[in-house]
């Protein structure tokens, strides 16, 4: 019996509070690894800081970072994170933000679009940095409409766009 346990809800991460599962050896929401001795992917001798919240793998100080409490392997880094949820497509065709939709979630995915004027977080909480969070859309891309899935299923949905021709030229720097 592996049923899970009522218990295993109150536990959270110690580095960004989310709840997590008592078999999780790492934080899904921000990469904080929980296990000990764990090595990078990438460097087997090399201890891993911690694990990309897009590839979940574990990486070293040098192939990943901690930046704005997530970490992200050097590929991965620059996505738009909030609670859990990456940036994988936008603009300000609500149609098209629509059709891509539809089309994740007919590839068993499961993605959210959020957009300034019907979005939660738009009622003026701290957690507004999903639209502070990048300076390019700062002044004409006023009502750009994200779409966003799940941490880990951004590599799948990309998978996904990119057989639509949909992936953007993104994540410059
Ligand atoms: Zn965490
Ligand atoms: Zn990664
Ligand atoms: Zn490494």
């Amino acid at each position: 019996m592996n049923s899970k346990q009522l218990e295993g809800l109150n536990m959270r991460c110690s580095v960004c509070g989310n709840a997590i599962g008592n078999s999780d050896d790492f934080c899904p929401n921000c990469g904080a690894l929980f296990e000990e001795g764990v090595h990078c992917s990438r460097h087997s001798t090399e201890k891993a800081l911690g694990v990309c919240i897009i590839c979940c793998k574990p990486y070293c100080a040098t192939c990943g970072v901690w930046s704005g409490g997530l970490f992200t392997c050097g590929e991965h880094h620059g996505y738009e994170v909030l609670e859990g949820m990456a940036r994988v497509f936008g603009g300000s065709d609500n149609a098209q933000v629509e059709y891509t939709k539809n089309c994740l979630e007919q590839n068993g995915l499961h993605p959210f679009v959020f957009s300034r004027k019907a979005s939660p977080i738009s009622l003026g909480g701290p957690d507004y940095s999903l639209f502070n969070a990048s300076g390019e859309f700062d002044g004409h891309i006023i009502n750009e409409y994200k779409l966003m899935v799940p941490c880990q299923e951004v590599m799948r949905a990309e998978q996904v766009l990119r057989k639509l021709g949909l992936v953007e030229a993104q994540r410059t720097g």
